[in-house]
């Protein structure tokens, strides 16, 4: 096995004062566009000076957000499911990528948490609540919320909140972020790390709570352009704040997160109306997978102690009588309540009905799983392959039932084929990571863990990856090169005052 990685460590973003402590390396697989922002781009943005009287550069949102992200995921707030993740960063990119700056990448995710809310991160995570996704009655309405976080994403008013209100905060989060770095290097514990991501995450908070109305009025229009060229019905984003708003007018102790951040005025109401107005009336069609991925959270984020086929009792199983959607609700609440029996000939139905859709693939084939059947699994997930070759979650998919069929050595395959291919999520590395490890590629194992911990911005984790990689006896002279050049990059990316790395080829043992 000889794995040929198309990542490449990007062009560091040079930072000046505090903010070189913070310049990571950007992204390195880039969802979408190219990972690096472009000067002269970058020279189009607004100045933006601090207390310290330098800029909080791109990169350096990126690394705030980044960080902020790392403690969401420790904390298992995210719900880490690849089918769920393939349609809304798809949503996500069709409203980002016409935006004015779609050159920056976006990272769209959903939080585990039934409260009403969605927020951007600094650095172009957007981050939405289950709560918010089950609560929108159309597609228009979910692409309504994620364009309107968008637009405070490319207008920059994140960067502008956190320098306009908090100086001071932003000079002492920096300092902190810093200690992270350095304590990281110095193998402090990770109470420290947790406290200062802890102060990052109040930061983000706070920027959050603190938007000026100006800014909610230009993420509201800039927002509503982003709908309509995007074939989405502009009014889609007044509708359902509209609707929030009606409801907590109805019941007063009812205040979605969300309005408590954004207001519901009616003066910006007719706004947002008037804008939507100026567009073409669009009749917009829901997708498939907007309903399906609706129904497949609702059943993932069932809370704990209950029965998700509660929900579906009055569900039959014909498409007569409900929704395509309602019935793979109801399958996948069976499935996830160990009901195989019933959820299998569901699925299926689903599957020779829509072989289009790669979620009713998925679906049987972990219901077949389950059930014991790996065989019909496997069936199963090479055909929906050949339907939708380096398909994300159809891959992952293929890859654990090949990892349960006693098969690591293709499942580290085909995952390192989408690997090579697709832009990576942190859980999908590490089930690389997982694969190689049981195909016996113990070194391959120990570089993927590497590029996990470089996207987590831990570059001294990384390194040490990197450095036990280099110690596996058995490693190819290729695989020597490919891991002593990464190690490298990464050295060079460090910040100049932690302690000297050792000498390159340190750490190696006499090659047998
Ligand atoms: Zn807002």
């Amino acid at each position: 096995m000889s794995p040929l990685f198309r990542a490449r460590l990007p062009a560091l973003l040079a930072g000046i004062g505090l903010t070189a402590w913070l310049a990571l390396p950007g992204p390195l697989f880039a969802q979408q566009a190219a990972p690096e922002i472009k000067p002269e781009i970058q020279d189009q943005l607004p100045e933006m000076g601090t207390a310290a009287g330098a800029t909080l550069s791109l990169a350096d949102e990126y690394s705030i957000g980044r960080m902020v992200m790392r403690g969401l995921r420790d904390s298992g707030r995210i719900l880490e499911d690849p089918e769920t993740n393939e349609y809304l960063q798809s949503l996500g990119l069709r409203l980002s990528s016409l935006a004015q700056s779609g050159n920056r990448d976006f990272t769209f995710f959903l939080v585990n948490d039934p409260t009403i809310n969605a927020f951007a991160l600094p650095g172009g995570f957007i981050g939405i609540h289950s709560g918010l996704l089950l609560e929108t009655r159309n597609e228009s309405e979910l692409a309504g919320v994620y364009a309107h976080e968008v637009s405070h994403v490319t207008q920059r008013h994140i960067a502008r909140s956190i320098e306009d209100q908090s100086r001071t905060s932003l000079v002492s989060t920096a300092a902190t972020l810093a200690a992270i770095l350095l304590s990281a290097v110095a193998g402090v514990g990770p109470d420290a790390t947790m406290g200062a991501i802890a102060t990052a995450q109040g930061l983000a908070a706070q920027s959050q709570l603190n938007f000026t109305r100006e800014n909610e009025y230009e993420a509201d229009r800039v927002g509503i352009g982003l709908m309509a060229n995007a074939g989405f019905d502009p009014n889609g984003m007044a509708d359902f704040f509209g609707e929030m708003g009606r409801r907590t007018q109805l019941s007063p102790d009812w205040v979605p997160e969300l309005l408590k951040s954004h207001p519901v005025t009616s003066a910006r109401m007719a706004e947002a109306k008037g804008r939507a107005a100026q567009y073409p009336p669009v009749i917009a069609h829901d997708s498939m997978s907007y309903a399906i991925t609706r129904e497949r959270v609702r059943v993932l984020t069932t809370p704990s102690g209950r029965d998700p086929r509660d929900y579906y009792v009055s569900v039959n199983d014909n498409e007569a009588d409900s929704s395509v959607a309602q019935i793979y609700g109801k399958a996948l609440a069976q499935f996830m309540a160990g009901d195989t029996a019933h959820a299998i000939p569901t699925f299926e139905h689903l599957v020779a009905a829509h072989p289009e859709v790669m979620q009713f693939h998925t679906a049987l084939g972990q219901a077949q799983l389950a059930a014991g059947d790996n065989k019909a699994a496997l069936n199963t997930l090479e055909r929906a392959r050949e339907l939708a070759p380096r398909n994300v979650p159809v891959t992952i998919r293929y890859a654990q039932a090949l990892l349960q069929a006693g098969r690591p050595k293709r499942a580290h395959e085909v995952l390192l084929d989408l690997f090579n291919n697709v832009p990576p999520s942190p859980e999908q590395i590490r089930l690389t990571a997982l694969a190689a490890n049981q195909a016996g590629d113990v070194a391959d194992a120990y570089s993927y863990m590497a590029e996990y911990h470089i996207m987590d911005g831990d570059l001294p984790l990384a390194m040490n990856q990197l450095e036990l990689a280099l110690s596996v006896p058995s490693i190819t002279d290729v695989q020597r090169a490919r891991y002593s050049a990464r190690l490298t990059e990464l050295r060079e990316a460090m910040p100049k005052r932690g302690p000297q790395p050792p000498a390159p080829g340190g750490s190696q043992p006499p090659r047998s």
